[in-house]
């Protein structure tokens, strides 16, 4: 699964999976921009990718602010030269049971989670149509819905990633003409500081392993290694398709 030659930005690059998709994609020879809030976290990553013997740049980027993600896509083509993959990885994760739930909460959440791959998926689309080609991964969960398994106190996350996978059937429609490929990443529970910040109490995390056939929470590489494939070639023929790694936890 080669990537020579390809450039590849990454939102919410600094951590967890963000920086294990730069560093997959960067070993399989993309320049990989890794993007985030904090700018210093993305120059640390920059710094790994660079010891493995790849290219990257670290972007500061809130995926929220138009501005900031078009100031992310001009750097890119000013550096690299074209963009060929998006990752829109960039997520938050909020538990609170639905009848707390406040304005403020639901805003913050889709805003990140569903806006923010929107203008990243948009900024960068403009620039993979002029080149006739291009990939796009978007990172959802196993909580999108559709599935017949839902997940309680997260009902804004929920809606935020299932139209995460809405978006993607709906862009992979409109930008197959271009060339481009729109798919998207539902894992389950893998282990990130993400996970760790939800999971503290023992028995949530017993009842969590329960419910996985594999019984173990899964790697960020195992996910970036399904980013890779969408990424390369070797998925030329899927689009608008969604992609689960969650050790069986769905399939239950
Ligand atoms: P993570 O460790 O919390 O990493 C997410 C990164 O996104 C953080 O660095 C975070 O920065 C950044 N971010 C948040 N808001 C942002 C914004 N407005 N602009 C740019 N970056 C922003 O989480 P992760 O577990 O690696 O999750 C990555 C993706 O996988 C997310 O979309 C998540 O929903 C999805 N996912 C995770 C799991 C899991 O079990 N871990 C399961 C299913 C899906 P801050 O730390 O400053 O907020």
């Amino acid at each position: 699964m080669d990537l020579k030659n390809k450039v590849a930005i990454i939102t919410g690059g600094r951590r967890g999976m963000g920086r294990t998709h730069a560093l997959t994609l960067a070993k399989a020879g993309a320049k990989v921009v890794i993007s985030d809030i904090s700018l210093e976290d993305c120059q640390k990553v920059v710094q790994e990718v660079k010891k493995q013997g790849g290219e990257a740049m670290a972007v500061e980027c809130d995926v929220t602010k138009k501005e900031q993600v078009d100031i992310m896509v001009k750097k890119t083509i000013e550096v690299f030269g074209k963009i060929d993959i998006l990752v829109n990885n960039a997520g938050i994760l909020q538990f609170k049971p639905f009848l707390e739930l406040t304005e403020q909460d639901w805003d913050k959440t889709l805003s990140v989670n569903l806006k923010g791959y929107f203008l990243c998926a948009q900024a960068c689309a403009k620039e993979m149509v002029k080149q006739k080609s291009g990939v796009i991964v978007n990172i959802t969960s196993i909580a999108m819905g559709g599935m017949g398994v839902g997940f309680p106190n997260i009902v804004h996350y929920s809606a935020s990633k299932g139209g995460i996978v809405a978006m993607t059937e709906a862009l992979a429609l409109e930008l197959a003409s271009f060339n481009i490929r729109v798919n998207a990443i539902a894992p389950g529970a893998i282990d990130t500081p993400m996970m760790a910040s939800s999971e503290q109490d023992p028995k949530t995390m017993e009842g969590t392993l329960a419910r996985i056939p594999m019984h173990r929470i899964g790697k960020p590489e195992e996910v970036s290694n399904a980013v890779l494939f969408l990424a390369s070639d070797r998925s030329s023929y899927i689009t608008g398709s969604t992609i689960i790694v969650d050790g069986g936890w769905l399939a239950t």
